[in-house]
């Protein structure tokens, strides 16, 4: 199938803007030597300038594309990048590279399927919210908070950030000096934790039923109702809060969250405790997590058993199982979404090869 640009790739042309029409003409090929593949070239007619279909594609100006697929697998199994570089013989800034493009496009992509989910029903049923501790460069003075908010029976992530934690107390003499020194350079690090726990929160409230009433599960943190409270004013909202000296077995109702974390914790390198892996900055983190996310919902089946069904299908986010290379195709993920992704009403599918 021969690729149709969608839309002109620069963000300024004025065939973007709503009443714009995009107008191109083919101009050519070129032969790209990493995959030998011939690329067509294009002009808008409206900005003059040229593009190709490798513009569109997420893998746009990267060398070496047959390691996508390796590089992904690997950063979704607790291979540091380093060990990454090592085994593929590639170097560790394309692999820091990679993590750097991936994060953002996919999360777009995440984003794409919730919008099609709130386009059709929305979400339904019980939540689970929790906060993962982490740290970047220095477990003392940069703790860092991750929560994460889980469909209690379909295990979909819904939302997942990162953001900053004040250092600890009792610090010995050294850190103390060290945490004197970081404020000195980047000012007093602050307690973000209802700042990211809200933005989690929001994702959810906008993709859930506007007809259902929310039912949210978590731990007995005083400040929850309240974040709650403000991703849906004015409605009945459900709220399960657990203690958290409940054993943590299956039978707790917090259970999906911390079966998700437990398993972030063990395939996402730079969350392994006690490792050599761990993140030097909380933003690499947040991409690296987008990662996971998108390959857990995506891509993993639900449970063992249950082969050919992943959490995003279970939600009705996606029609069918995703292989990886699909999620590495396209740079704009909401205007051009994956073919795996449940299509929102109206939207015009099949112009875009597979290739
Ligand atoms: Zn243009």
């Amino acid at each position: 199938m021969r690729f149709r640009p969608p839309f002109c790739p620069n963000a300024a042309c004025a065939s973007r803007a709503p009443e714009g029409t995009f107008r191109y003409r083919r101009i050519g090929t070129y032969h790209r030597k990493s995959d030998g593949r011939d690329v067509q070239r294009f002009l808008c007619n409206t900005c003059r300038r040229s593009f190709s279909t490798q513009t569109f594609r997420l893998d746009y100006r990267f060398k070496l594309p047959h390691h996508d697929v390796p590089v992904f697998k690997a950063l979704v199994s607790k291979v540091t990048y380093r060990q990454i570089a090592r085994i593929h013989g590639i170097d560790r800034k394309s692999v820091q590279r990679r993590v750097r493009r991936w994060g953002p496009a996919l999360r777009e992509l995440h984003e794409a399927a919730l919008d099609s989910v709130a386009a059709r029903d929305g979400l339904n049923g019980a939540y689970c919210l929790d906060e993962l501790e982490t740290f970047e460069g220095n477990r003392r003075l940069q703790p860092v908070t991750v929560p994460v908010l889980v469909d209690a029976n379909r295990f979909f992530v819904v939302g997942i950030e990162t953001d900053t934690l004040p250092a600890r107390g009792h610090l010995r003499r050294r850190d103390r000096e060290r945490k004197i020194e970081l404020e000195r350079e980047r000012g007093r690090r602050r307690n973000h934790s209802n700042r990211a726990v809200d933005r989690v929160l929001e994702t959810w409230a906008k993709a859930h039923s506007e007809h259902l009433t929310p039912f949210l599960i978590t731990d007995r943190k005083s400040t929850y109702p309240r974040r709650y409270m403000k991703a849906f004013p004015d409605r009945r909202r459900h709220h399960l809060r657990v203690d958290s000296s409940a054993a943590r077995t299956r039978k707790n109702p917090l259970f999906p969250v911390n079966h998700t974390l437990a398993m972030a914790r063990d395939q996402v390198s730079r969350l392994v405790r006690r490792s050599w892996g761990a993140s030097k900055c909380r933003r690499r983190l947040r991409d690296h997590l987008w990662i996971w996310v998108a390959w857990r919902n995506y891509v993993r089946r639900l449970t063992n058993r249950t082969p050919g069904l992943t959490p995003g299908m279970a939600v009705g986010a996606a029609r069918r199982m995703a292989a990886v290379n699909e999620l590495l195709r396209w740079r704009w993920p909401k205007r051009m979404p994956p073919a795996f992704l449940e299509p929102k009403e109206h939207t015009f599918r099949g112009q875009f090869p597979s290739g």
